[in-house]
């Protein structure tokens, strides 16, 4: 859905890396062509500007955080405002205090109403709730059916017209579907409505009087994210006539430019609690605005990644090894190497730490195979070196290499791979600090 928009951020965000100082005039281009990004994937020109407009100022203004280089600060910033145009805080249903909580679904015929039933219901079951699905799209040919068929996938009870009851009437459907919840005590109401292709008053008007006769919990409007623009027109449109609380994103599998998704949420003030992503049933998630911005960003889960070493990295600590780095306090020995290896391993086993760094999807096979034995291996060399071998490894000759080997139980060959590895890494770590932030160790360029 959002590969353009990916790409072009992501070329975007390239540009500043490696810089150690933004200026002005990168704040701009970068703004330039985050903005030019965003018309491109169709976002809707007043999201646009106003986002544009936040990333600018707070890049401007922004306090310089000690574990973030001035690349991964902008990647934050936007981040940051990608959250909150997608609505922040991650919402889901409101449960009434007294059952059956109601739901009521709206939106435009082939919007994907129905097969969001199921996955709805599937999905409260699985929270330990008993839903029941009302037909009351009584207009389509064969809706009450697909909802049947629907239901009986989810295994839910499905509530529909009997001939001669109510048949015709979508609102005696869904009033009786309430009593019918109380009655037999389903809990969630999960009510289908009828659309029409395009927005029509007679359709806005029935979709109203159901809305009077069931009192919703929650009206969810139910649109496909592949129509583009026109989907920022229907959702003003239901918001008019019949208002919702929240809205659910279909078709997030589509291979569009994503715009809809992203000025929905701004432009309604409504939240995106859902979104559907296939046509099975399982194809359906619970809205985090914060990983649908990674996921635009491209950044795997870097974001958290960024946190954990926020959380978890002694500042002290890793100040003093990136000053060794860039060649004051003394030199950077394997003692150090030793000591940012291990506030790597607190934050997870190291598959899985370099598994959310981006761009390591091509690695993954080599990410799976990382043996934490090795770096315990690693680990029990360094510990068989005296103190003055660690702060300075060119001293460990053969001789040395053979008694740190059998302290360790390791082989000569090991050793040997070790100090050779571990100069490498010093020379490469040392060329990268060298003129710019301290960053966070390990993680070279971003
Ligand atoms: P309704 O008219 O709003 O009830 O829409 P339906 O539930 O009948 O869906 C219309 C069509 O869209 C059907 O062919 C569904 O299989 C399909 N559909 C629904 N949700 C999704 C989705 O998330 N992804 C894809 N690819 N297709 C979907």
């Amino acid at each position: 859905m959002f590969d353009t928009l990916q790409d072009r951020l992501a070329a975007t965000f390239k540009n500043l890396r490696g810089k150690g100082r933004i200026t002005e005039a990168d704040i701009d281009e970068t703004a330039r062509e985050i903005r030019r990004a965003l018309l491109e994937a169709d976002v809707n020109l007043a999201v646009v500007k106003e986002f544009v407009a936040a990333v600018k100022e707070r890049a401007r203004s922004t306090e310089l955080h000690a574990a973030l280089n001035p690349a991964q600060q902008i990647v934050k910033i936007v981040n940051d405002e990608l959250v909150s145009i997608l609505g922040g805080e991650t919402r889901t249903v409101r449960f009434a205090k007294r059952p059956p909580t109601v739901i009521m679904l709206a939106g435009l015929q082939g919007a994907g109403k129905t097969t969001l039933a199921g996955k709805l219901a599937l999905w409260l079951k699985g929270q330990g709730h008993s839903p029941l699905l009302v037909a009351a799209d009584l207009q389509r040919p064969n809706a009450v059916n697909q909802l049947q068929i629907v239901g009986q996938r989810a295994g839910v009870h499905v509530f529909a017209p009997e001939p001669g009851n109510g048949v015709g009437n979508p609102i005696e459907v869904a009033k009786n579907s309430i009593a019918e919840a109380e009655r037999r005590l389903y809990d969630v109401v999960i009510v289908d409505t009828a659309g029409r292709l395009g927005i029509d008053a007679e359709l806005m008007q029935q979709a109203a009087d159901i809305r009077d006769a069931v009192r919703p919990d929650e009206v969810l409007f139910v649109v496909d994210a592949m129509i583009g623009q026109d989907a920022v027109n229907t959702a003003n449109a239901f918001a008019e006539g019949v208002g919702f609380d929240g809205v659910v994103l279909t078709k997030l599998d589509g291979d569009a430019r994503g715009g809809a998704a992203l000025s929905i949420a701004r432009v309604t003030g409504k939240p995106i609690m859902f979104a559907s992503s296939g046509e099975g049933q399982k194809d359906f998630d619970v809205f985090h605005p914060d990983r649908m911005a990674s996921r635009i960003l491209g950044m795997g889960d870097m974001l958290t990644l960024i946190e954990q070493a926020e959380k978890t990295f002694d500042a002290e600590q890793s100040a003093k090894a990136a000053a060794k780095l860039a060649g004051q306090g003394g030199e950077f020995g394997l003692a150090d190497f030793l000591q940012q290896m291990q506030m790597v391993r607190k934050m997870g086993p190291l598959s899985k730490v370099f598994g959310m760094l981006p761009g390591m999807g091509q690695l993954k096979d080599q990410i799976a195979n990382i043996d934490e034995k090795e770096i315990d291996r690693i680990e029990a060399i360094i510990h068989s070196m005296t103190p003055t071998e660690r702060d300075n490894p060119k001293i460990i000759d053969g001789s040395r290499r053979a008694r740190i080997a059998k302290g360790s139980g390791t082989q000569v060959s090991e050793v040997n791979n070790l100090v050779d590895r571990f100069f490498e890494a010093r020379k490469a770590m040392t060329a990268l600090a060298s003129g710019k932030m301290p960053g966070i160790p390990g993680m070279p360029g971003m």
